[in-house]
């Protein structure tokens, strides 16, 4: 069994040598009695929430941030097949994504970690993707979170990723008016290609975010979808319209640093009487059918198209995380395992 292990705590930037490649010999087997699962990971999915997984708890640490051990495998979300099963809800043969190890087969609690597939008429990654974690982080955070009305102004950031990239495309969808930021003219040429973005630009490139802000949206945002935080949080809030909605997503350009940037323009959550709001994905599962039967079809149709970087082995693991935090992904980052 191949796997990716946590080598210790990491403070700033992770690297590919915070995590190593071993191999155990030992055959994983379900234990007599278990009612766990046995599971061959086909897909793992590259997160920048595991991160906050690598960060030695502290009293600030979040309850659903389950830290990593030193000296184990890696987890994560993924896509696996059930080789052996001792829970009376899964079997032999069934496909599920959810929280899994970064390794070849993993023993799973399952009915705590995983969800079961039963579109398989798309591609498998997919659920690493739009039709996993990112995927109802994107709907829950646009459609709950920002309320969204037709022809209102829509600001993201880290609009290429993962998650920014099926926001875009569900504001466009509903008839609004959005640009992204992203930092490579790759990313900035997919938004306006591929996406139909009304605008998009390189927000490294950029020597004054204000005024970019205000080159594209001259009357101001309704809505914005924050994935980045710091400077681009700053530049952003005296340019929102009055009433309108912060949805807090992820903040990743603090992630790394040892002490967060302050932000100055708070006063204008005041003045302009807007809305932040934060939201974290896990406790919004309850909506992941209505999502499918929203999402589902308009992929189908193609009315949405996701773009996806999927890199082979498990040994790219370590990498394709780093790359995250360098912006190295265009679209969800995945790798196959199996
Ligand atoms: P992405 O696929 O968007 O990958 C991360 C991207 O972030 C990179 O490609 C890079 O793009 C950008 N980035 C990295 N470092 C910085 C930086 N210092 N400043 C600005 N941009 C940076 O990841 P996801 O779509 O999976 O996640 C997007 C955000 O959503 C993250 O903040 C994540 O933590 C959050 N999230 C929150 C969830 C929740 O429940 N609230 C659930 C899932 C994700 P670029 O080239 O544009 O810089």
């Amino acid at each position: 069994n191949k796997q990716v292990i946590f080598k210790d705590y990491v403070t700033g930037f992770p690297k590919e040598s915070d995590m190593q490649l071993t191999t155990s010999t030992t055959k994983l087997k379900l234990p007599q009695g278990s009612t766990g699962v046995l599971v061959k990971n086909l897909y793992l999915s590259s997160d920048p929430w595991t991160r906050a997984h690598m960060t030695k708890a502290s009293s600030d640490t979040p309850s659903y941030i389950k830290t990593f051990t030193p000296g184990s495998p890696m987890t994560g979300f993924g896509v696996a097949k059930v080789l052996e099963s001792g829970d009376a809800n899964f079997k032999q043969g069934d496909l599920v994504w959810g929280i899994t190890g970064w390794e070849e087969y993993s023993l799973i609690n399952a009915t705590e970690s995983l969800v079961k597939i039963h579109n398989t008429d798309v591609p498998l990654s997919y659920y690493t993707g739009i039709l996993g974690m990112p995927g109802l982080t994107a709907y829950v955070g646009f459609y709950e979170v920002c309320s969204p009305k037709k022809g209102e102004t829509v600001f993201i950031s880290a609009a290429a990723g993962a998650v920014g990239q099926l926001v875009g495309q569900f504001a466009k969808l509903m008839g609004c008016y959005v640009v992204g930021s992203a930092g490579s003219k790759e990313k900035v040429d997919l938004l306006k290609n591929k996406f139909g973005f009304d605008g998009a630009f390189n927000y490294k490139e950029e020597p004054n975010l204000d005024a970019a802000l205000k080159r594209y949206f001259p009357e101001g945002i309704d809505i914005y979808f924050e994935n980045v935080g710091g400077k681009m949080l700053d530049a952003v809030l005296p340019n929102m319209k009055f009433r309108g909605r912060i949805g807090v997503c992820g903040m990743i350009s603090q992630y790394n640093l040892e002490k967060p940037e302050g932000v100055h323009n708070l006063m204008f959550l005041l003045t302009r009487e807007l809305r932040m709001q934060g939201f974290v994905v896990f406790n919004y599962y309850h909506l992941y059918e209505k999502f499918l039967e929203t999402v589902l079809p308009d992929i189908k149709k193609g009315k949405i198209t996701p773009v996806e970087e999927v890199v082979e082995g498990l040994e790219n693991a370590p990498s394709a995380l780093i790359g995250l935090f360098a912006g190295r992904n265009v679209g969800k980052q995945a790798v196959v395992v199996s």
